[in-house]
């Protein structure tokens, strides 16, 4: 429970000139008092929303939330929004669609009036890849403001107050959030009064399942704490081992060594297990909306696959939530994002969520360096980087997100996360060989996100200012260095490892990475349980004619299976005979031949004799576990 007033204070109190804006709402703002009723979310799935807002006689229009923060998209489900009803002195009032603006409801508030009741609908049915497909189990929900609110459009996300609360499906369902001042009164729950910024900021996780571990907790004249909030759909998911909860525990000890500073108060990770809702990953300030499968803390395996989750998202606390590119940062959630410096928000985090996940030790040293074997590996096999810059990628995000899935490698997909990663360990080593390793990229991290204590403010930043904080590192053509990676279309990254003291080979024997029945290396194309997603263009099998949405009946007369086709490449690869494959298109069977002696190839990364290894510096712990 926390001083609300006390807090407001202290948060305005750190701000300095470069700072847009202070989260907390003035004092004597009027709130519109927002209700959002679950409670029939883990039965039917839906979402009742009951709003009271202030407002004038005359024309007003309130808009539904359409540029998601943290998904860098126009992705609000305004779809799933249905029942809508204006009330004014308990009469139904009409209103009307902008029809240029489909996220804007346009009324008149009659005279006298001076508030109106606002009902709406939130079904919550699957809608895309992004931003509603989470809802609710029968155990668990989530949910995230956005969804279930109207704001009036001459309202700013600073300046448009809510007086939130919640009404829960059972007073044994229990709930985490990072909305400040919660109280609770049999199933509803009141939270303190809070900005739209904040409000949106700051989903909220509900379940019957539910078990918190702290993490973190500073002391003295530095309060806070990190928990790691967990709802499952089986109790027995909750049964992590004091081992697992340790790593948890290093990554913030990790972070915390390597930015000096945060900007959060008390950090929530509200982390959904479950088999039925897909998995998520969205920051916030204070907290983020972490999903995986129900075995997430009880296999290894599990955690491990997805042992960059917690970290990619803390770390966008600092990179992306603090510092903002300013073109991320519009007034309102209806104006569009420019998403063009996506490699620094999310590629610098992608390269941290990594890097980190070796550092807490989720993952092992050992299997690092054919990590970047896979990822190098990967874009030195994408034919889409022929035609479209790493940067295009960044500034078509609005759309790439929700890109289908078939020939991916020639679209290209969200490379500014991966790609614009093997760009900072590029930085990485620069960094350390200029400064004869008394610098990395975490003096630019701690300089640029760390900075010092401020609570959840936004600094926003521009491609000119990331340039400054490098040249102040250590100097070297930075500019020159971002256009090379970014702008510059280039068939291969133009640096390899060889400084880091690695190079990448292709072998015949499988990595941790990428397993015996990925073809991509070889044949040129990916296909799960033999069905056809994508070919490569130019490769073996694009030259035989394969396709996607195909299956992959036979192998050289035989019922197909990945064990048969990889037994058939090491055959090739000494008789040289063609691989026939019976493949189904559409109605259609046909027979193709691949001419491919090559036999199975997969990436690694080989240590060069005489040169020192920089990739295991990079991952070393900067605190004893
Ligand atoms: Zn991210």
């Amino acid at each position: 429970m926390k001083n609300v007033a006390l807090r407001a204070a202290a948060f305005c109190a750190v701000a300095f000139a470069a700072v847009l804006a202070c989260l907390m709402p003035a004092a004597a703002a009027q709130p519109i008092r927002l209700v959002v009723d679950v409670s029939q979310a883990p039965s039917q799935n839906i979402v009742r929303t009951h709003e009271t807002i202030p407002v004038r006689p005359g024309p007003l229009t309130l808009y539904y939330p359409k540029w998601i923060p943290g998904e860098h998209q126009p992705v609000g489900p305004i779809v799933n929004v249905a029942d809508l009803t204006i009330r004014a002195d308990g009469r139904t009032i009409p209103w009307r669609r902008n029809p240029l603006d489909m996220f804007a409801f346009e009324t008149d508030v009659p005279k006298g009036v001076r508030s109106i009741d606002v009902h709406f609908t939130y079904l919550g049915a699957t809608f895309g890849r992004y931003s509603s497909s989470r809802l609710a189990t029968p155990n668990m929900l989530v949910i995230t403001w956005n969804q279930n609110l109207l704001y009036p459009s001459t309202g700013t996300i600073q300046d448009t107050i809510f007086a939130p609360s919640i009404v829960l499906p059972g007073e044994n369902w229990k709930y985490a959030t990072a909305l400040y001042d919660p109280r609770r009164d049999g199933n509803t729950v009141t939270f303190a009064r809070t900005s739209l910024e904040h409000l949106v900021d700051s989903p909220l996780d509900s379940c019957v399942n539910f078990r918190q571990w702290v993490l973190w907790h500073g002391g003295g004249t530095d309060p806070g704490t990190v928990t790691l909030n967990a709802c499952a759909d089986v109790p027995s998911e909750l049964d992590a081992k004091p081992a697992t909860i340790d790593h948890f525990k290093a990554l913030v000890r990790e972070m915390l060594a390597m930015y000096g500073a945060r900007h959060w108060h008390d950090y929530h990770f509200l982390l959904t297990l479950s088999d039925v809702i897909p998995g998520e990953g969205v920051e916030h300030h204070e907290s983020s909306d972490d999903g995986e499968g129900g075995n997430y803390l009880i296999d290894p395996k599990a955690l491990e696959r997805g042992g960059d989750l917690l970290s990619h998202e803390f770390n966008h606390s600092w990179d992306g939530k603090y510092r903002m590119p300013a073109g991320l940062y519009p007034k309102n959630l209806q104006l569009p994002y420019d998403d063009s410096l996506l490699w620094v928000y999310e590629g610098m985090t992608q390269y941290y969520g990594d890097v980190m996940s070796f550092r807490d030790g989720i993952r092992k040293a050992k299997d690092w360096p054919d990590q970047i074997a896979s990822f190098w590996a990967h874009y030195d096999n994408e034919p889409g980087r022929k035609w479209r810059s790493l940067g295009d990628t960044a500034t078509s995000g609005p759309f790439i997100y929700q890109a289908p899935f078939g020939y991916g490698a020639e679209r290209r997909g969200e490379d500014f996360y991966t790609e614009a990663a093997l760009m900072w360990l590029r930085a990485d080593s620069i960094i350390r060989a200029r400064s004869h390793g008394t610098k990395s990229l975490d003096t630019f991290a701690r300089a640029f996100f760390g900075q010092r204590n401020t609570g959840p403010i936004v600094v926003t930043y521009d491609r000119a200012d990331v340039i400054a904080g490098l040249n102040a590192v250590v100097p070297y053509d930075w500019a020159g260095f971002f256009h090379k990676w970014i702008d510059d279309i280039a068939i291969h990254p133009p640096d390899g490892f060889t400084a880091d003291g690695w190079k990448l080979v292709y072998t015949e024997k499988p990595s941790h990475w990428v397993k015996k029945n990925d073809f991509w290396y070889s044949l040129g194309f990916s296909a799960v349980h033999g069905s056809v997603g994508d070919v490569r263009f130019g490769s073996p099998a694009w030259k035989a004619s394969l396709g996607i949405d195909t299956k992959l009946v036979a192998v050289d007369g035989r019922a197909y299976s990945d064990g048969l086709l990889y037994d058939a490449l090491k055959e090739a690869h000494t008789s040289h005979a063609p691989i026939v494959l019976l493949v189904e298109h559409g109605n259609a069977y046909r027979t193709i031949s691949i001419a491919y002696g090559g036999g199975p190839r997969y990436p690694h990364l080989q240590r060069i004799p005489g040169k020192p290894d920089v990739l295991d510096e990079v991952i070393k712990p900067r605190r004893k576990m």
